[in-house]
């Protein structure tokens, strides 16, 4: 027994786990309980569920909404715009499934007390675009946390999940999970007939562009630390779409929200001198991706493809033309609270570099790449789809299921299903709480069960970073280098240089071919061997050991997708220099992985894409 093997060890059942009570945990926490009125639901969350999350610090719009009510939008119209924006590869029975149900969400929220804002003439929400409604956001996280907690049986804050539990009896089945309380120490197993996994995206992956003083300063939330990804990974779940990263056109050095200042105060961009140019680069970018370039709206990765261009061209910096809204008071006054609403950060860079966007028009940026599932963009799990709307393929029984009996997952973690956001990965959640009370209902007596070796085991590996530190700190050479462990930090740094030169991150402009990514998995591998000797000098370095190793398990994801996928999908977000080209012919469809944990080896297949709406 190592010098950790002494700790407590917590045991808790349940009927359904919750993993991550953010959004999406909240909504599977909330919905679980409406359908199983008798069973026992615990929620396990890192931090604590009332502010937990990506929606952390308040948001200034709900950014799916149908508003059906009102006819304003149905939910077919939202997979068109989707799948539009996806360049054409989207799930296209889960998220009409989400669009069907988000607006009974959005009238919870309300009612639960979150302030949406209406247009005083019409009566109805204030839209912001054709899909976004404004809100007062400070308080969304609050709120939608109380309905979760009331709804829990029990919510366990403050522990890091860091592996799923497999049944011991039947391979493919999950049984809960186990994690440690970031601020007593304690060893957590969680036994469960159904796990949902809700733990958000993935930043940190790739270099960011706020390094030295402004280091953690990311546009998605940095705690996103990829769990959503390396649980459902490790313990053989297909991936989807890992290679469609997601990178953001924002206002530089901040990463402050364009959305508002474009569709509300309908500000613009333009070069240094002045100009309109993503018209020129049309012909360029229909070169690449063909008809794509003429849809309505034009996707997000050709816009963010026309700044590339524009800037390697000499042109740069791109600006946000604020100068003519902000002499309109109203307009000054919502260009301001829509940062103090959500991205404080964002105004405090503007007043300590004299930048007044009255006066000046403010630089955007493109950012580093994040890896998510439930904005702009679809990397996840591989999950079945609903039962009177899926087509056969994406069907094995339980909606948002995943590959693996009984793992079912919502918000970032599903891929294939772009746009959800807050309000849909809320839907999500409460889509993938009825489905598991359904599976746990069907289970009846056949329950999983724990192998004691199997926790126990992982018990040792998880607190090993702090035996590592504590037996090799006399060793240290210079400052923090020590020959027998690793730091967090110092991993992080090596991980996100590996990503960002070899898999298409800031510095090569997102570029990068089969030879730099070959290599690329080369360097992670020798990170993952060295990651097991990883060292933390308290609970709070375990915690970032433990999400350094979900982090390097999502890239290498990452990486083996873009390998797989030989054409360059989405310009702007990332370019396979070898294949600069959309290739329909080859690659209209979904790229699946499935990690073996004992070789080490993933395999990669091609899934098809059904368009079940016209
Ligand atoms: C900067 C920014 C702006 C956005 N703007 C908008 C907007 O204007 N409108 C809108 O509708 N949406 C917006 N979104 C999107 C929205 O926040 C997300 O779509 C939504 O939060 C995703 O829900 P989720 O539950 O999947 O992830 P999250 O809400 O991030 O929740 C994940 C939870 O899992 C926990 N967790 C992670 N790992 C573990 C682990 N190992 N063990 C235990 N717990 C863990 C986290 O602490 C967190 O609470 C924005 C997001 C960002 C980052």
């Amino acid at each position: 027994m190592g010098l950790f093997g002494r700790r407590k060890t917590v045991f808790v059942d349940s009927d359904i786990l919750v993993i991550g009570g953010g959004m999406a945990g909240c909504g599977a926490t909330y919905e679980s309980r409406y359908w199983g009125r008798d069973l026992k639901i615990v929620c396990v969350e890192k931090a604590n569920i009332e502010r937990s999350g990506a929606v952390a610090q308040g948001l200034y719009a709900i950014n799916c909404y149908m508003g059906m009510q009102w006819n304003e939008n149905q939910p077919e119209d939202h997979v068109r715009y989707a799948r539009n924006d996806l360049m054409g590869l989207v799930r296209e029975d889960l998220g009409y499934d989400i669009a069907r149900h988000v607006d009974s969400t959005v009238h919870k929220f309300e009612e639960w007390g979150l302030p949406i804002m209406r247009d005083p003439k019409t009566g109805r929400y204030q839209r912001e675009g054709k899909w976004q409604i404004m809100i007062h956001g400070e308080s969304y996280k609050p709120i939608v946390a109380e309905a979760a907690r009331k709804a829990a049986s029990e919510v366990y804050n403050r522990i890091m999940v860091t592996h799923l539990l497999m049944d011991k009896a039947k391979p493919n089945r999950v049984a809960g999970a186990v994690g440690f309380n970031v601020r007593t120490g304690d060893f957590y197993v969680f036994r469960g007939k159904a796990v949902i996994v809700a733990a958000g995206g993935a930043s940190h992956i790739f270099k960011p562009r706020s390094v030295g003083e402004g280091m953690g300063r990311t546009w998605y939330a940095p705690w996103s630390s990829a769990s959503a990804y390396a649980l459902p990974i490790l313990v053989g779940a297909k991936m989807t779409q890992m290679e469609n990263r997601i990178v953001l056109t924002r206002f530089k050095d901040g990463y402050g929200p364009v959305g508002a200042y474009f569709l509300h105060l309908k500000t613009y961009t333009q070069n240094a001198y002045g100009e309109e140019y993503e018209s020129k680069w049309y012909n360029d970018t229909k070169e690449l991706v063909g008809d794509y370039i003429d849809r309505h709206p034009v996707p997000t990765c050709l816009r963010n493809h026309a700044i590339l261009r524009e800037v390697a061209a000499g042109r740069g910096p791109i600006r946000m033309v604020t100068m003519e809204a902000f002499q309109d008071p109203h307009k000054e006054t919502v260009g301001w609270e829509n940062f103090l609403g959500m991205t404080v950060g964002q105004a405090v860079v503007w007043a300590s570099q004299n930048i007044d966007p009255k006066h000046i028009n403010p630089e955007l940026t493109t950012s580093e790449p994040y890896v998510m599932g439930s904005h702009a963009t679809c990397s996840g799990a591989w999950a079945s789809g609903p039962e009177d709307y899926a087509p056969s393929e994406y069907q094995w029984g339980y909606n948002r299921m995943m590959t693996v009996d009984g793992l079912f997952g919502a918000g970032d973690t599903i891929g294939g299903t772009a746009h959800k956001f807050s309000s849909g990965s809320f839907t999500e959640g409460r889509i993938a709480g009825k489905a598991a009370v359904k599976y746990v209902k069907d289970m009846g007596k056949d329950q999983p069960r724990v192998s004691e070796t199997e926790y126990e085991d992982l018990k040792k590996s998880v607190y090993k970073p702090l035996e590592n530190y504590k037996v090799g700190r006399n060793e240290i050479v210079a400052g923090t280098v020590s020959p027998s462990y690793l730091l967090p930090i110092h991993g992080l740094q090596r991980l996100e240089k590996i990503m960002d030169e070899y898999v298409g991150g800031i510095t090569p402009n997102y570029m990068t071919n089969d030879v730099l990514l070959n290599r690329g998995l080369e360097l992670l591998g020798m990170l993952k061997e060295d990651i097991a000797y990883l060292g933390a000098e308290d609970l709070h370095q375990l915690q970032r050991a433990w999400e350094l190793q979900h982090r390097v398990l999502a890239s290498e994801a990452v990486t083996q997708h873009t390998l797989f996928r030989e054409e360059t999908r989405w310009p702007g977000y990332y370019y396979r220099g070898d294949h600069m080209k959309l290739d329909d012919d080859n690659w209209h469809c979904f790229t699946l992985s499935r990690y073996d944990r004992d070789s080490g080896m993933w395999e990669m297949e091609k899934a098809p894409v059904y368009h079940i709406i016209d």
